[in-house]
């Protein structure tokens, strides 16, 4: 089978959804070459102030995804809820990188465990939940807590529900929608990790670095890299991610979220064909950043390898409070800030990050963390 050629400069790669994702991808498309071309219906979003071009309109409008595509060369995705109709309409227009089947799969939860299991990838032990009758029978079989999840549309932890005694069933099934859920096991995590993989046209795959992630309230908050989990669990770790990759005939970039349990076992969480926030810290401890990765992989321009000369740590800004520290943070030398452009901080929204660079190897513990991230610690730089 031939190789399709390298897109050439000057090439628009069209991207559906105009937040974060799409803003730092349009930059690093700029910087090889191509101009962004993005579906949104944000006027004055995050992506929408940085591209050469914008089609406003709904996702599942098919007028707009028809005017969308003609104006563009090749469409990938910062955001994964595009409808089925919607992604074959693409599809029938232009290539569509990385393709439809795998969105189809990380948009659905039940579809994603099968697939997972089907790899033989483990998970968690999950069920579909139909009735409330399946969701007594998995409170049995998985026991006592465990978690219910929507199968479609959740993100940051919203769209789930943890059972903790079986009287907690009936109103978490009535409130999580839409219906199929899933109940999964809880896993006793020692920590959590995520692999960004990418994997070009000729079937080349490269993976960055493990990272080592940690959430509050439900979000992202901090990600560190390299994940300080022993080196049998990170290349365990990124066999998955390149297994899951070539299982999925990947064209493209996806993010691999997983659990490490007590005993160095690692269960795959979930899947996102896309960058994701737990590899911002690429952009500046990576020669080629996992935006610059993503577009080459999308373009069809050869992979180099996913190398990091730094440990970095990321940490998220988050509503109105992280950004009320925006000029202590440009003041503190150090910290790396990326605004995504956002002019209401509304809270829980993501704003912007900041990175914070170590020499390889020198990845600090929980107080250098805290002492490199000044006004942003946890204490808020107040000296003890
Ligand atoms: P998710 O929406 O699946 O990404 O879940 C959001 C967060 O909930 C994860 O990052 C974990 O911190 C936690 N979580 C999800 N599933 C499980 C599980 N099966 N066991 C323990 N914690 C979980």
């Amino acid at each position: 089978m031939s190789v399709p050629a390298p897109l050439p400069p000057g090439t628009v790669l069209g991207i559906v959804g105009g937040g974060q994702l799409g803003r730092m991808s349009a930059i690093a498309a700029a910087r090889l070459g191509y101009r962004a071309h993005i579906l949104t219906d944000e006027p004055d979003g995050p992506a929408a102030q940085v591209v050469h071009a914008v089609t406003i309109g709904a996702y599942d409008d098919p007028d707009a995804l028809r005017r969308f595509a003609m104006a563009v060369d090749v469409v990938t995705f910062e955001f994964e809820n595009v409808s089925a109709d919607g992604l074959e309409l693409l599809a029938a227009l232009r290539p569509v990188r990385p393709s439809g089947h795998i969105l189809r799969i990380s948009q659905d939860r039940v579809a994603e465990k099968r697939f997972l299991t089907e790899a033989g990838i483990q998970v968690a032990p999950w069920r579909e939940i139909r009735t409330l009758d399946d969701l007594s029978s998995a409170s049995t079989e998985l026991g006592l807590p465990f978690i219910l999840k929507t199968t479609r549309l959740g993100y940051d932890g919203k769209g789930q529900s943890r059972i903790h005694r079986d009287e907690d069933m009936q109103a978490a099934f009535d409130s999580l929608a839409p219906h199929p859920l899933v109940a999964e096991g809880m896993v006793d995590f020692a920590c959590e990790v995520s692999v960004m993989v990418a994997r070009g046209l000729d079937g080349t795959a490269v993976t960055f670095d493990v990272t080592e992630n940690r959430h509050r309230n439900g979000i992202l908050d901090l990600s560190l890299a390299p994940a300080r989990v022993p080196e049998t669990v990170r290349d365990d770790a990124r066999a998955i991610a390149l297994r899951i990759a070539t299982a999925l005939e990947l064209v493209g970039l996806l993010g691999v979220e997983m659990f490490i349990d007590r005993d160095g076992q690692v269960l795959v969480n979930e899947i996102a064909p896309r960058p994701h926030n737990s590899g911002h810290w690429t952009m500046d401890a990576c020669p080629v950043d996992q935006f610059a990765m993503h577009v080459r992989a999308v373009a069809g321009l050869p992979l180099p390898p996913a190398v990091r000369h730094s440990d970095a740590v990321m940490k998220n800004l988050v509503g109105p409070d992280d950004m009320a520290l925006w000029p202590a943070i440009l003041a503190t030398p150090g910290l790396l800030p990326h605004h995504y452009g956002k002019t209401e901080a509304r809270p829980g929204r993501k704003m912007g990050h900041v990175n914070v660079l170590f020499p390889p190897g020198a990845l600090p513990g929980e107080f250098g963390v805290d002492a490199a991230l000044g006004p942003l610690a946890e204490d808020g730089g107040k000296p003890a």
